[in-house]
């Protein structure tokens, strides 16, 4: 048969079409990590060529770096250090102001078990250092003597506080809201498939687009039971929410065989003992964290009981005897085993 060399390069002309429309559309997936705020911050992204996901996620860490510059007790520039050194209170970058009253607004529907005025306190048990211990009675009032959050307000972006004392502790709340920051700078730059996990506080965004081009699916998120690490205790499926969990196992240590843990109880300055783990689904990190360490504190009774403030937002509670409480809505995300 003789070649019949129109329909030959034809037929190379589409080949090369469709090697290049892959190469272009690159269904592969872009995953990087980075030390920032305290932990392990990764991000996932994909359904985007492979150089615009670059410069999408050096873009995103470079907003996470800036914001930990803002929120962080360990910058002596951050607004909260600077809050921490004033006499009565200061100006702080609109950011900074957004936390402090989605923070406040958490204090005060959880009747204060979120607090972002243990500054003292926890600097006190050390956890950040390398041998945090359990500080005595007397040095605990003194920590918790005139915090709450009455002694922190708001107008604009002037921070008000009562005591010169005091010192402003964002840990539960600021990382959720840099990972809110970064999905929001992931989709400026047109990424529409997206996970951001910031130890434990994640944002799905979009289906998972790993296989480009073939069906989307949801995420899948695996929570890890707080008492076997290797297990899941379910799977969640989810899209454009936030995940967050609060455990008692992320930073621990033993005393007299005694464990302690990184999540207060405003009341005594002693880690809170009513949960194992709380995880909420919400649409916004920030809120998820500042719900997910309220509940932890709250048990897991009224800890759900908060949720029901919060429409949007679901939880799923491992209570201190290692039992399972979850919001009503929560069904909706669970993937059956
Ligand atoms: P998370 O891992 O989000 O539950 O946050 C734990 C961190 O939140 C701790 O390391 C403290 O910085 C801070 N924290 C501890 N107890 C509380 C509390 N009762 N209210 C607000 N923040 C807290
Ligand atoms: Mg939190």
């Amino acid at each position: 048969m003789p070649w019949n060399r129109p329909l030959i390069i034809g037929i190379l002309v589409v080949l090369l079409a469709i090697s290049w429309w892959r190469l272009q559309s690159d269904d592969q997936e872009l995953r990087r990590s980075q030390l920032l705020m305290g932990t392990v911050v990764e991000i996932v992204a994909g359904g985007e060529s492979s150089d615009k996901l670059e410069a999408a996620v050096d873009a995103a860490f470079a907003e996470m770096t800036r914001l930990d510059q803002l929120l962080s007790r360990h910058h002596q520039k951050s607004d909260v250090s600077r809050l921490s050194q004033s006499d009565t209170g200061t100006e702080v970058s609109v950011e900074t102001a957004e936390v402090i009253a989605l923070g406040l607004n958490v204090a005060q529907r959880s009747g204060g078990a979120f607090d972002l005025t243990l500054g003292q306190l926890k600097a006190l048990w050390g956890f950040d250092q390398e041998s945090p211990t359990v500080p005595g009675q007397t040095a605990l009032s003194a920590a918790l003597d005139g915090i709450g959050p009455a002694a922190l307000s708001l107008q604009g972006q002037e921070v008000n506080k009562r005591s010169s004392l005091l010192q402003v502790d964002l840990g539960g709340i600021g990382k959720g809201y840099a990972v809110d920051r970064a999905i929001a700078v992931l989709k400026e730059h047109g990424v529409t498939s997206a996970a951001v996990n910031a130890g434990g506080d994640m944002y799905l965004l979009g289906p998972h687009a790993e296989l480009a081009g073939r069906a989307e699916r949801p995420w899948r998120i695996g929570i890890q039971h707080p008492r076997h690490q290797e297990t899941l205790l379910e799977t969640v499926q989810v899209s454009n929410r936030a995940v967050v969990t609060s455990g008692d196992y992320e930073r621990v240590f033993e005393e007299d065989g005694v464990r302690y843990h990184h999540i207060f109880d405003p009341k005594s300055g002693l880690p809170a003992r009513g949960c194992q783990s709380v995880t909420i689904i919400a649409d916004s990190v920030a809120l998820a964290d500042a719900l997910a360490t309220a509940a932890f504190v709250l048990g897991p009774a009224t800890g759900l009981q908060l949720l029901t403030q919060y429409p949007e937002a679901e939880g799923l509670v491992v209570a201190a005897d290692g039992t399972l409480h979850s919001s009503p809505g929560w069904a909706r995300y669970r993937v059956a085993p």
